[in-house]
């Protein structure tokens, strides 16, 4: 047996992006996962290898969730200043 593990963005709103012009990875299942063996052990050690990836595919961890590529770049646009990384 095996669990899959996977990200889902924080921002990503009920059932698809809060954004309208930017989608979020997680609305089209593009998150970064892995496959751990069904022990604490295994899924500890993947979970290490999943926020490494994440970080190499540009996710940051913003007010302790993890925010995809997209939903970062809108931020980054946004004036209202109404998100504050942590
Ligand atoms: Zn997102």
């Amino acid at each position: 047996m095996a669990i899959f593990i996977s990200l889902r963005c924080e921002l990503r709103g009920e059932g698809r992006s809060r954004f309208t012009n930017t989608r979020c990875w997680s609305d089209d299942n593009d998150d970064p996962f892995v496959m751990a063996a069904d022990t604490k052990r295994s899924a500890s050690d993947c979970m290490n290898d999943l926020f490494s990836d994440a970080k190499g595919a540009g996710w940051r961890k913003i007010n302790g969730g993890w925010v995809c590529p997209n939903c970062i770049k809108h931020i980054a646009t946004q004036t209202d200043n109404s998100t504050h990384e942590a």
